[in-house]
């Protein structure tokens, strides 16, 4: 079976699969669990200069994103049967979630625009049908660094990738809750002990302990999540 496919298309390509070479994304792009295309926008640019940008209509600071040479470039990689979601990072977007993740991670892969400059033609978002999704509300150079930290997300949930199952499940967001805190050894470390109750052997007590505290963090630091309509499954 073919892997789940990302295709890049971004003026720096030199930048994949950049982080995602290392560790366990890199150990599943050499095992052929995903594949990683890119393709440089600037390879359809049709003037001598190789030009892809050119200045806002109405007037305004910085460059936008030719909707022609940004077209030529998707449908290279995107044909009309290519019936996987076309995203574009942008901070406009809808912010992403973890549930959104897991709906991408269960498709055949992903098509992606990183914008630069101030951001790319509406014509070419309304023409091929670009969903924007942004990774939080602040402002990066480009959407390069965005799309790294979107396929992270989804490479970590493609079967095979992750050692243990569980360990995907049991995560931050995945029942709509911040984790409880992790201990390790040494039992002792700088006067600071393990709660009693991770040690107990009881597991019931412990299951409760977490889950306590759990509602308690998210309460704490992020309650838009207990209220969020939006939000991942939120568990019994
Ligand atoms: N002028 C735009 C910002 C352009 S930043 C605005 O105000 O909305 C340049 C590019 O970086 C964007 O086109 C987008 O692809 C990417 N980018 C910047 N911040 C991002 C974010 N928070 N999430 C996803 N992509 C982002």
């Amino acid at each position: 079976m073919a892997g789940w496919r990302a295709s890049i298309l971004t003026l720096y390509p030199d930048m994949f699969p950049g982080p995602l070479g290392a560790s366990l994304s890199g150990r599943a792009l050499e095992k052929g669990l995903w594949d990683c295309e890119t393709v440089n926008i600037r390879d359809f640019a049709t003037d001598k200069h190789r030009t892809v940008d050119d200045t806002p209509a109405g007037g305004g600071a910085g460059m936008v994103l030719r909707a022609d040479v940004l077209g030529k470039a998707i449908d290279s990689t995107a044909d009309a049967e290519d019936t996987r979601p076309r995203l574009m990072m942008s901070p406009r977007g809808k912010p992403l979630t973890q549930r959104r993740v897991r709906d991408l991670v269960s498709g055949l892969g992903v098509v992606i625009v990183c914008g630069r400059f101030e951001g790319v033609d509406q014509r070419v978002i309304d023409g091929r049908n670009l969903e924007e999704i942004s990774i939080g509300d602040y402002i990066l150079s480009g959407g390069e660094v965005a799309a790294i930290a979107l396929l992270d997300a989804c490479i970590r949930l493609i079967p095979g990738v992750m050692g243990a199952k569980a360990s995907g499940e049991d995560e931050s967001f995945e029942h709509g809750l911040l984790e409880y805190p992790h201990y390790t050894r040494p039992a002792d470390w700088e006067g600071a002990s393990i709660p009693d109750v991770l040690t107990s052997g009881d597991h019931g007590a412990v299951a409760r302990w977490r889950r306590d505290q759990a509602i308690q963090l998210t309460r704490e630091r992020r309650p838009d999540l207990l209220s969020d309509d939006d939000a991942p499954d939120k568990g019994p």
